[in-house]
């Protein structure tokens, strides 16, 4: 059995007792009993929370810290983020009634996405919650929408900068893009907004997600900051809100590193006082998703099947692509590469083996671990994917092949 290949990204953020990973405060293997049945998303609260003191920790205190809810949209996660962060940005009708049923004020909500429905502006409008414009032709339809309710709406402009989010896992911005509008036609397009009477607050500039190079984001940070105090001349009134984007990435496979936010806070630090010079009325935000959530969630399956063939070891569990696509490879990934997987019930066992952890589904796809080195597993014994905090579920193609939903708790 070769030892020298790399098992997975590090994972330290869960205890271990009695050769049993503890979740909550509390042993998988009980909390599997509570929860009553397999496959589920475990998300430990005490994590998140922790997340959020590591951040405010590190950024400096005026950068307003939000959290973009489609990384987990789980209602009771968005109301324990409700509390700890100062905004919530959300990508979706669905997604606003939920951040609208916490005690975060609306005016702290911002709403971007291509492509919004009328249904959606409308509702928005009278909410009271900033419309990130994703176009020109958004703006237009948001005026006469006001117009309509009686309502002045907030906006801000989604900017597609000029330039790229450098190693980013997933290019937001730069080129030619669907989302924002292109920078060179900001000016023109806040011109009109004086115009339309609508409410301005500032800008909106993401450029990319998953990125773990410091240098990236940092280089990023200080390009976007400028990018917003220029196109701040133009604007037709104070700028209120500068939101700079998010994308801090998290350990997944081997050879990934944490990012080092202590020199990302750093950077801002020195960058800050320039702005606060230009633009003394702007709030700066910085929005996350994955950062937040992601390595305080695992999903749990179970092994029904031990399985051999050909001389490979296949575990069959009761969970899978349908439930966790991201695990498997197939949500953007371009090689496929093993998350962290280990057997939740047995962590340190001395007998080990190098194994496949497949799902029900037919298709070679259902592959939630490939050929790698773990506890020596069971039927009965429960499989565990970290870093599934974020991306899981709500990415996930629940409906194909029609087994049931996992169930989600925050313990
Ligand atoms: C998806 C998204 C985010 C969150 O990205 P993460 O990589 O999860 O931090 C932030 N802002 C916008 C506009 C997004 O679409």
């Amino acid at each position: 059995m070769s030892n020298n290949r790399p098992k997975h990204a590090p994972v330290i953020q869960f205890p271990v007792r009695d050769n049993c990973l503890q979740i909550g405060g509390m042993s998988l293997m009980r909390l599997a009993q509570r929860v009553g049945r397999t496959p589920f998303y475990a998300y430990d609260r005490q994590r998140i929370t922790e997340r959020v003191a590591s951040l405010r920790q590190h950024l400096p205190t005026e950068v307003h810290l939000h959290y973009a809810m489609k990384a987990n949209p789980m209602p009771a996660i968005v109301q324990h983020m409700a509390c700890l962060v100062d905004g919530i940005d959300v990508a979706s009708g669905g997604e606003m009634r939920i951040a609208l049923d916490t005690p975060m004020s609306p005016g702290m909500v911002s709403f971007a996405g291509p492509g919004k429905g009328d249904d959606e502006l409308s509702c928005a409008i009278a909410a009271g919650i900033v419309l990130n414009m994703e176009s020109e032709h958004e703006m237009e339809r948001i005026a006469r929408l006001g117009a309509h309710l009686g309502i002045r709406p907030h906006v801000a402009v989604r900017v597609n900068p000029d330039f790229e989010l450098k190693s980013s896992g997933m290019k937001m911005g730069g080129g030619p893009k669907q989302f924002g509008v292109d920078a060179e036609r900001v000016p023109a397009m806040l011109d009109r907004i004086g115009k339309l009477g609508l409410d301005f607050e500032g800008f909106h500039i993401f450029s990319g997600s998953q990125n773990l190079k410091v240098a990236a984001i940092q280089e990023s940070h200080e390009k976007t900051l400028r990018l917003g105090v220029s196109l701040a001349q133009y604007a037709p009134a104070g700028v209120r809100l500068l939101n700079i984007g998010g994308g801090f990435g998290i350990p997944y496979f081997p050879g990934d590193e944490p990012l080092d936010l202590a020199a990302v806070g750093e950077n801002l630090r020195r960058l800050m006082p320039e702005v606060k010079r230009q633009l003394p009325e702007t709030r700066v935000v910085i929005e996350l998703g994955r950062y937040l959530v992601a390595e305080a969630g695992i999903y749990v399956c179970r092994v029904l099947e031990r399985k051999k063939s050909r001389g490979q070891v296949f575990l069959v569990t009761d969970g899978g692509l349908h439930h966790h696509l991201a695990a498997s490879g197939n949500f953007g990934q371009v090689i496929r590469k093993n998350y962290p997987v280990v057997v939740g019930n047995k962590l340190d066992g001395n007998e080990r083996e190098i194994v496949s952890v497949v799902g029900p589904l037919c298709t070679p796809l259902d592959l939630l671990a490939d050929q790698m080195e773990m506890t020596k597993a069971e039927a009965g014994d429960l499989i565990v994917v970290f870093q599934s905090g974020a991306y899981g579920l709500t990415a996930s193609p629940t409906a194909f092949l029609s087994h049931p939903a996992p169930v989600e708790v925050l313990v």
